[in-house]
């Protein structure tokens, strides 16, 4: 397996393998392995493994943020699995919000604080002006995944005086990229993540899987 590049961005092919498991009160439920040292792609192919041997699918999953991709969020949804799945930078957001910076609370300018009129599908920038929908364009994720973007941009930014705090392009209009596919997914795991059920999932996924590897790792490396 191509192993994960080290500073020197080493990378090496060395015998191995990356093993996913589902466990349930520290009980390893299901395992799956995998030649990819990237967890993200190895979702897919472990919930249908499971599905396989157990001709159902458990009711909930809890994971890290190593899984939360649009392909994975899309997938859970269809199969009817409520998700508990951190996205990148879910831990980072949530350190700032905790530590009361609330940075990107306070930046008006930023695209997920700028308001968004559904509706009309545009959004509208601090001096007031409309940022319309200009071209849908897709992306294809390493896995093959197709993943939809829209893409926003404003009419005239000359001569704005919010200008060199609003953004850094070298273009004169502001421009903005969004998968709303994708925001929506995550805004759904913010309010889960953080209600009184997902702390609690989230606790114990912990103490759940992480617990099992710890047991495991060190009789693998004595083998
Ligand atoms: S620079 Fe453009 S997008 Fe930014 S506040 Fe001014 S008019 Fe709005």
């Amino acid at each position: 397996m191509r192993m994960k590049e080290d500073l020197m961005l080493n990378g090496q092919l060395k015998p191995g393998y990356n093993v996913q498991i589902s466990s349930e009160s520290q009980f390893v439920i299901h395992y799956s392995i995998h030649q990819t040292t990237n967890d993200i792609h190895t979702l897919k192919p472990h919930i249908a493994s499971y599905e396989y041997l157990y001709e159902t699918l458990p009711d909930y999953l809890t994971a890290d943020a190593g899984y939360g991709s649009e392909e994975n969020y899309d997938l859970l949804e269809q199969k009817g699995i409520q998700a508990y799945v951190k996205y990148n930078p879910f831990d980072k957001e949530e350190q700032t919000y905790k530590s009361k910076k609330k940075k990107k609370a306070k930046n008006d300018f930023h695209r997920d604080n700028l308001y968004y009129n559904a509706e009309k599908d545009c959004y509208i920038c601090p001096m007031g002006q409309q940022i319309n929908n200009i071209y849908h364009t897709k992306k294809t994720t390493k896995s093959g995944y197709k993943q939809t973007y829209s893409v926003y941009q404003t009419q005239n930014c000359h001569g704005c005086p919010l200008r060199a705090v609003c953004h850094r392009s070298k273009y004169n209009n502001r421009k903005i990229e969004r998968n709303h596919n994708l925001e929506g997914h995550k805004q759904i795991m913010r309010e889960r993540l953080t209600s009184n059920d997902g702390l609690k999932r989230r606790k114990k996924r912990t103490a759940d899987v992480e617990l099992v590897f710890g047991q495991i790792k060190p009789k693998l490396q004595t083998i």
